[in-house]
Parts: structure tokens; sequence; C-alpha cells
């Protein structure tokens, strides 16, 4: 990670980047050094002065900040840049003579490629080229952008020939004519010239490798963008790169992520799902997975099939046609009746998305088309009717589907050759006599624990309150690999690693996400990885979704790179006490490590997830780390975020020891005292604040402050029956 001497200062807001809809974009700049200041005290003075020469004249043990010394930006630090030193130190000359201090070019002062300033080049793009429907195009757009936003200079586009000494050429590669696979690119600098070629979204993916690894920026967020400052940085000569994505499908469903961010976090950080349909198209290089219904869809081709045969247009048929609650129906898997009235609503449905449609914002593209033929969001009423209860016998739920949208696959090329099926599954029973097609994609759903980590047989004997665990998912996860290893089919993975509804208490697992991914990736062939998060930030949800977004991009990464990207991350979201953050985190990690098995979502409550007990022994510790944390912000933007996770941590904290504290307490009135201190000020933190606690009038604050109760069970009620709400003693 870069040294940080300053804090990170705003650089400014920008409205409309690049097309419609576009949210407006913060620029932050990190200050990784100041002009001068070769020594980071803080001033700029003779001591500096003298430190260059030191330096120059090689004493022993002299060192300095390089950047900082190095007025000419030529990347040495040299008598020229000493005598530039004095100059300004005697006022003769002005520091804002060496560098740009307002407005854009504040972070970079010199870019250069192969040695050759950036004032020198120009961005080309084939004399063809159509600005509204090519990539190379809005990828060369995107260069530009940035490249002034870092540097303050704007390189032209042109087309067809370079009008400056050097160029940066975009070249859009057709992916049937190219030697380049799917959304895979290359960049290189031969003779001082820059070339970038992509497939589909290939040439912007290139431009945010070269935009986050040379100039500076980093996406981390939807609503603002940092740029570490650098006083000099070189594209270098003969600099080649090669990459595909190993993920075919990479998708972060959050609120950090979805539409308004799309452009400037959900692309940068490579999400590629057909769930942002808004920016479908050639222009951003197109998206790939399920055209129309992401997930259930049995019960939307019923409705289609059903809709009266001569309605006017597509579109009136399916509003017209029977809704089904798809909480409490599922299709019988084996009627070939039933199979047909599904199949007619599945091609009915597509034309309608791929013909009628008036906006044309789906297009049928073999290679990452999908649609899905899939159960309905229930798992209580598959068909038991005689065929179908045969058909569980051997392959289970899960068979039944496998059965369907096989059928499908094959029966949809006749209206959509090279189109493939993907279906959802919850089951997760292992084949036995019915396997995956080769044009299906099998989305299998989550796994019984949350808490321990996939592949390791953590679980061991644990079981969550339902009875369940990992340890038939982590056999059936490698069992389903190998047979779409072997049949051609894909196998993904829908991960629900999101807290969900007790928004008070974040889920201590942010450490799987790393080592999951790894496992899935590794040892099951998963190609496709979908991370769902419940859009409250209260606690750690922002970092998870960031987190999920940078392994789902490059599950090559090691786990010291995971470590680094986290806490760089967590340096940027709250500042300079990102180490203590860390430790933080980690706790939470060791007592939800202790807690057993849990399942994420409305099936386990927080005392599910965390051990009390561990909590009561370490609760001052890890209050601590936060205060010191907000000690350490940089920002009242930070200090706000920390006061959240400060509410947050009492909320739990004060759970574990409201009998020590206060209830069983009766000869330590100052710690009553601080309990209920502490009560009052999380209480009215989350009152006038309206942090959000649970998404229905179910649960909430309670009308007055009382301490008799802990909050835990003051917000969130009664636990489940045969469950302590309190630490073992
Ligand atoms: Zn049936
Ligand atoms: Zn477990």
């Amino acid at each position: 990670m870069k040294k940080i001497i300053s804090a990170v200062l705003l650089l400014g807001m920008l409205a409309g980047m690049l097309g419609v809809g576009a949210a407006a974009q913060e620029y932050v700049i990190d200050q990784t050094f100041t002009l001068g200041d070769v020594n980071g005290d803080g001033y700029v003075d003779a001591v500096d002065a003298f430190d260059v020469v030191r330096y120059l004249a090689d004493v022993d043990g002299a060192s300095l900040d390089r950047n900082a010394a190095d007025m000419d930006a030529d990347g040495d630090v040299t008598a020229f840049d000493s005598l530039q030193f004095r100059l300004c130190l005697a006022e003769v000359k002005q520091w804002s003579d060496y560098e740009i201090t307002e407005g854009y070019g504040q972070a970079l002062y010199n870019l250069t490629i192969a040695g050759n300033p950036i004032n020198t080049y120009c961005i080309v793009v084939p004399a063809d080229t159509n600005p509204d429907t090519s990539n190379a195009y809005y990828s060369a757009q995107v260069l530009q952008r940035y490249i002034w936003v870092a540097t303050g200079f704007e390189p032209d586009i042109v087309f067809g020939e370079k009008t400056t000494e050097n160029a940066i050429a975009f070249h859009q590669e057709d992916l049937h004519e190219s030697e380049l696979g799917l959304e895979e690119y290359i960049y290189n600098v031969t003779n001082g010239q820059m070339n970038i070629y992509g497939t589909r979204r290939g040439c912007m993916y290139a431009t945010y490798d070269i935009l986050e690894e040379y100039l500076g920026f980093l996406f981390y967020s939807g609503d603002a963008t940092l740029i570490y400052k650098n006083r000099m940085v070189d594209i270098p000569e003969g600099l080649y790169v090669q990459r595909e994505p190993l993920m075919h499908f990479r998708m972060v469903r959050g609120g950090t992520f979805g539409i308004p961010n799309a452009l400037q976090y959900y692309f940068p950080r490579r999400n590629n799902g057909h769930q942002l349909s808004a920016y479908e198209g050639e222009k951003y290089g197109t998206l790939t997975g399920t055209h129309g219904f992401h997930a259930h869809s049995f019960q939307g081709y019923y409705q289609m099939y059903t809709g009266p045969e001569d309605a006017p247009t597509l579109l009136e048929r399916y509003e017209n046609g029977t809704k089904v609650d798809e909480l409490h129906w599922q299709p019988c898997f084996t009627s070939d009746e039933v199979y047909e009235q599904l199949f007619t609503g599945l091609v009915l449905y597509s034309k309608y998305l791929f013909e009628e449609r008036p906006k044309k914002d789906q297009v049928f593209r073999p290679e990452t088309s999908l649609l899905s033929f899939s159960i309905c969001d229930s798992t209580d009423y598959f068909c038991k009717c005689e065929n179908c209860s045969m058909l569980y016998e051997t392959d289970g739920y899960a068979g039944g589907s496998v059965y369907m949208a096989n059928r499908a696959a094959a029966d949809i090329q006749e209206y959509y050759p090279g189109m493939r099926i993907y279906f959802i599954e919850y089951d997760h029973t292992i084949p036995q006599t019915i396997f995956p097609d080769k044009n299906l994609v099998v989305m299998f759903c989550g796994s019984g624990c949350n808490n321990h980590i996939l592949g390791t047989g953590g679980c061991g004997d644990n079981v969550t309150l339902k009875g369940e665990n990992n340890n038939y998912d982590e056999k059936a996860l490698k069992a389903w690999g190998e047979i779409c290893a072997q049949t051609g089919a894909e196998l993904w993975y829908w991960y629900y690693p999101c807290t969900y509804s007790y928004w008070l208490v974040g889920s201590p697992n942010i450490v799987n996400i790393y080592e999951d991914y790894k496992w899935l990736v590794n040892e099951c062939g998963v190609t496709g990885l979908y991370f769902e998060s419940d859009d409250i930030y209260n606690n750690f949800e922002a970092l998870k979704e960031y987190l999920a977004s940078r392994v789902i991009a490059d599950p090559d990464m090691t786990e010291d790179e995971f470590y680094d990207i986290m806490r760089e991350y967590l340096r940027i979201y709250y500042g300079d006490g990102y180490n203590e953050l860390f430790q933080y985190i980690m706790m939470q990690n060791e007592a939800g490590d202790r807690a057993g098995c849990f399942r994420n979502g409305s099936l386990d409550r927080p005392r599910q997830m965390f051990d009390y007990k561990y909590i009561d022994d370490n609760y001052e510790e890890m209050r601590a780390l936060l205060v010191t944390a907000r000690d350490k912000a940089n920002t009242d933007a930070q200090r706000t975020k920390i006061d959240t996770l400060l509410a947050c941590c009492d909320f739990l904290g004060l759970t574990c020891v409201h009998h020590r504290y206060y209830k069983n307490n009766t000869d330590n009135e100052e710690l009553r005292q601080l309990y209920m201190e502490r009560y009052d000020a999380m209480y009215n933190y989350i009152k006038e604040n309206d942090i959000p606690v649970f998404p229905s009038e179910q649960y909430g604050l309670p009308a007055a402050i009382s301490y008799e109760e802990d909050p835990m069970f003051q917000i969130y009620g009664a636990e489940r029956s045969g469950v302590s709400r309190y630490p073992a003693s």
C-alpha cells in the first residue's frame, strides 16, 4: 500500500459523465506526498532543502520522499531539483510553478508513454467507427476523460490517422474473427505507440487496467473515485499485457452498484451481468447472463402462456395471463403438457424481449445470452405426482429442474440457435441418472451454513437451528462441477453472504468471501459468480460488495493481496484508523467462528451468528478499536460512518454484557452508569439519524429508553424457543 502523508482532499464533482443517467462522480485525491516536504514532517522548509543536499551527496542514512523532491518531474532527484528547491525557499520561484494545485491535473504532474510526454499523443479509433455503437470509442472517451482528470491535459480523439507525433490506438476486435477470447484484451507499447485490442468489453477493461495500474485511479465506490497523487508516471516501452477474465459471469448486486453507478463503478469493477440491461448494447461492450427473468421464471412463462392468444401484443398477452403466487406454486416437472405450456411461454416471452420490446435493449448473442427456465421461489410446493416422486428418488428436486431444462435447452435451438438455458437450484442433490445438457448453465444457490468456509469441512457435526450445514453442499458442489465439466454445462454459484433484515448486526463472514470464491473456482470449476447484498450499510456490507467484485474479477489473487485490498478500502472509506478497523473485523470474525453453524437471512438471527460469550469478554477491546479509528478519521464523512459502526457495536456489545454491567450488577455503580450512558448514546444515535433497523415495522426501536431488558430483546424481540438470550457463564 502507498504511503499516506496527508489527508484526502476533494477535487470536485462532475455530473453527467459520458452518457445519459450517469450519476455525479466525486474525485478524491490521495495526497501521497507534498511537493517540497521531502522528510514528510508536514512542513516545507530549510530542513527539507538540507535533506536534498545530503541525499545528493550520498550521505549515509540520508533518505527522502523522491516524489516530493522531484521538482522537474523527470523521475530523478538531481542537482537541478536541488536548485529549484532553493529558488522556491528563497521565494524567487513559487511551488505552484512546479505543479497544478487546483482543478484537474493535481493528481499526476507528468505522464509519459515510453518517455514521451502525454501532450504528444492523441487517441485514435478506426475511421469507420460508429461512436454510438463502438466499445472502442466509448473506451477512448473514458481514457480521454480520466487522463484529463489526472493530468489536466485532454488528448483529442481522432478517426483514422493520428494527428500528433504519437498515438494511443484502440482496436475493436470481432469475437468471431479475432484470436482473442470473450472479453479478452491486449495492450502494449511499441516504438512509443500504444495499442489496445479487445473483443466485446475488452477495450474498456484494458482502459480500466491502465487507469488503475498507471494513472493512480481506484474505482472503489459508486459515488466517489480515488486518485493516488503521483509526481511522474511512465507507461514503459515494451509493455505487453494480455488478459482474459476467468469468470464468464460476474455480478455483485448491491446498493453501491446498481444503475446510477454503473459507469463509475460497476463497469470498472468488471461486473457484466444482464441485470444492468439499461447498459446493454455494443457501446458498453454487451452484457452476459439471463435476459428477462434472472432467476424464478416458470410463473412468468405460465402467465404468458395463459394470456389471451388474440392479444394485440405479446406484452398485453402477458399482462392478461393467469398470475400464480410464486411463493406457493411449482409446476409438475414430468408432465409433457405442463412442459409444453411453459416452453411455449418461454418462446413467446423471448419473442417479446428480443423482437417486440420498443426499447430494443435485449439482443440475443449466442456466446453470452441465456434464458432462465427455473422453479418458483418456494421449496415447499414441488409436485408430488407419481412420476415426479419417482424422479426425486434418484435425482432429487434438482433432477426435476435438470429434466425440464434439458428439454428446453434442446427445443430452444429451433428458435434461437446457440441459445443456452439457465436454471437455479435450491436443492443440491447430486445427479444419478439425469445430467445437465451442454447448453445448460446450472446456478447453484447457496449452502447450508454461512459461517464455515466452503470446502474445509468446517461444519463438522454442527448444524444450524434448521438442522443444516455445508457437508453435503461441499460434496455436491464438487460433484456438480465434475459432471458439468464432462457434459459441457457451466456451473455458476449464487452467494448469500449479506446480513439480511437484522441491520444493526453485520454477519461476520468477510474472510469467507475470499476463501469461498477461491474454492468454488479452483475446486469446483465454477465460472459464474453472483453476490447478493441487502443494500444497508450500517456495518461492512459495502466492503463486502467491493471485495466480492475484486475476487470475482480476479480469482487468482493471493490471500495477501485480498487483505491488502481490504485495508486499502478501509483506509479510503474510514480513514487512517484502518488497522484498528481491520482488527475489529477479525475479532467479529472470531466471534462468528465460535458461534457454530448459521444461515444468513431471516432463517437465523444475530444470536446464532455471534458467540455472545466472546463478545462479552471482548466488548471493551473491540469498542476501543472503533474509538481509536474514529479519532484517526480524516473527514467528517468518515467519522459519521464510524459513529454508525460504534452504535452497532454497542447494540450487540451491550446485549452481551447486559447482565454483567447492569442487570445482575449490585456492587459496581460505575459500570452501571457506563451501561446507561452508552445505551442512551446508542439509542439516541439510532433515533436521531434514522438508522435503518429492520425492513418492516415488525421490529424497531422502543418508544422510550429502558435498561431492564437487553437491546437485542428490546428491538428484535424474543429468541427462537430453546435459545438463550445470554452468554454462557
Ligand atoms: Zn409431477
Ligand atoms: Zn457450518
